[in-house]
């Protein structure tokens, strides 16, 4: 996978914060930031959407849907 920096975010340092953006305790600046990335850069926002979904998920059903 390429490394793109689109929004002043590097796609490796995407993956690092985006559990926090899930749960939306990141500042404005942060998430401003990740959401300019997720526009312009395809891969992060396939992954993001699916974690995002997955997370939501988890916090749904609880943890059991792993099992
Ligand atoms: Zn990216």
């Amino acid at each position: 996978m390429k490394e793109r920096n689109d929004g002043g975010i590097k796609c490796s340092e995407i993956v690092e914060v985006l559990d926090d953006y899930a749960e939306g305790i990141l500042n404005a600046e942060t998430t401003k930031k990740i959401q300019n990335h997720l526009r312009s850069c395809e891969n992060c926002a396939n992954f993001g959407a699916r974690y995002v979904a997955l997370l939501g998920l988890l916090k749904e059903q609880g943890p059991h849907v792993l099992i």
